[in-house]
């Protein structure tokens, strides 16, 4: 997508045929086109934890403050863990970061507007039958689809930057799509902020991590703790083992056996 814009597509249900990786097809974006940044008006784009990472750097604000100024964190009945949305400017109902000249984090920009507009989607037990797929979202509001380049969708995801979003977003996504929450019943308010905090609130997670006893209970090897220390990525990473271990109780970290003792004691 050119360096102007991009959106996030509404999918609730998939109008929409499935592409594959090698199907192409044809599209253009630009401040040519009549309906430019008219796609970061009014939409509902869902924030990963690396979306919010990127986007948090890029304004150059803490991890807590982005969220209390540019998120909501929406409650759906049946919601079973914390999600963060994009936050609409309330009168003009436009993203705060579009400008005239189109998206001012283009470089962070999230992983959705990377990708309009393609969509994608992937079934909870994929089988090499029904796995990941693509979809193009057609929508009134686009003038894209009249003309333009004609690309693999492998070669629009290559060309967006997408992977990185991807490779951050597994162990995200692994999260989400885990059996706990077929059976789990709502998450208690500690567990959803504790969800949320390491999802979302890295700043808060790292002083959790560095300013209690988090690492005199838990055993995190000297190399571990110092790639945490000096990087967020890797802070998310251990943030999502932390949430497994703690939530699902999966062996992703290790308890200090003197910490054990002390629990018993
Ligand atoms: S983040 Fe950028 S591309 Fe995405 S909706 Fe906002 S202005 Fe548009
Ligand atoms: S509406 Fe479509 S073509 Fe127009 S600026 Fe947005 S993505 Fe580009």
């Amino acid at each position: 997508m050119p360096a102007e814009t991009a959106a996030t597509p509404q999918t609730g249900t998939l109008p929409w045929d499935r592409v594959g990786l090698d199907d192409r097809f044809t599209f253009r974006c630009g401040r040519e086109l009549d309906c430019f940044t008219h796609c970061c008006l009014d939409v509902t784009i869902v924030l990963t934890p690396y979306d919010v990472l990127r986007l948090k750097h890029s304004l150059g604000m803490s991890s807590s403050e982005f969220l209390d100024k540019h998120t909501l964190s929406p409650s759906f009945p049946g919601q079973k863990f914390p999600l963060v949305i994009l936050k609409m400017d309330e009168q003009t109902k436009r993203c705060p970061f579009v400008s005239a000249e189109g998206c001012s984090v283009y470089r962070d920009r999230p992983w959705s507007c990377r990708m309009y507009p393609l969509g994608s989607a992937e079934p909870k037990n994929p089988t090499p039958e029904e796995g990941a797929f693509h979809f193009v979202v057609l929508e009134d509001l686009c003038h894209g689809h009249n003309g333009g380049t004609s690309r693999t969708v492998r070669e629009w995801i290559d060309g967006q930057g997408v992977e990185e979003f991807e490779m951050m977003g597994a162990s995200f996504k692994y999260l989400t799509l885990h059996d706990f929450w077929d059976v789990s019943q709502e998450l208690t308010p500690s567990q959803a902020d504790m969800f949320y905090m390491a999802c979302y609130d890295l700043d808060r997670f790292r002083r959790f991590v560095f300013e209690t006893r988090f690492l005199e209970l838990l055993d995190v090897d000297e190399a571990r703790v110092e790639a945490i220390r000096a990087h967020d990525d890797e802070l998310l990473e251990f943030a999502i083992e932390w949430l497994r271990f703690s939530l699902f109780g999966e062996r992703t970290m290790k308890v200090r056996p003197n910490a054990v003792v002390e629990a018993e004691a």
